[in-house]
């Protein structure tokens, strides 16, 4: 695989650190947001305070879909629903890094790849997936070390592909806010 196809336009500590002007500013117009470890922890309901208060602020002005490779479809519902946004919950064939979820994000978003950003804390499923789509991907950091056990082995692949990255100097710096 492609070195370039895993390089992130942006690298960001954390999603509420994400700069949405900037964003606009870019003529970005819609959000595909990773749910696990991006907006929540694993397995988790609970958004912290800055953080809803961030996806709150963007629900203002950017079309939203949450795109999650999940089978627990109603706990993202739930968490689309208080947010107002839209929701995917991919699983088998579409799954995220495979384009057909992305596709299908864009389209009930009805939104145009090049207006469109990706954040996800991983870079496999979520920049992988995303960059292959055209879109503008942001990686951030997970919020928690507990995952899915398939989750930590993409980590392997991913370790691999951030130290490549580095080492070209194709890794954004890291902002901290
Ligand atoms: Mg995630």
């Amino acid at each position: 695989m492609r070195l370039e196809l895993f390089k992130p336009d942006e690298v960001v500590a954390s999603l509420e650190l994400v700069d949405q002007d900037a964003l606009y500013q870019r003529g970005i117009r819609n959000l595909i947001i990773d749910l696990d470890n991006t907006i929540v922890a694993w397995r988790s309901e609970e958004i912290e305070p800055k953080r809803l208060a961030w996806l709150q602020r963007a629900a203002e002005r950017f079309g939203i879909c949450i795109l999650s490779n999940t089978i627990f479809g109603q706990r993202l519902n739930r968490i689309a629903d208080r947010l107002g946004v839209e929701r995917l919950a991919v699983w088998h064939f579409d799954r995220k890094p495979r384009r057909y979820g992305f596709g299908k994000a864009l389209r009930l978003l009805k939104a145009r790849h090049q207006e469109t950003a990706m954040i996800g804390d991983q870079l496999v499923a979520d920049i992988l997936g995303a960059r292959r789509m055209g879109l503008y991907c942001i990686w951030v950091s997970p919020i928690s070390s507990e995952e899915f056990f398939v989750t930590k082995l993409a980590r392997i692949i991913e370790r691999i592909y951030t130290k490549r990255l580095h080492q070209r100097g194709l890794l954004p710096e890291v902002q901290n806010g």
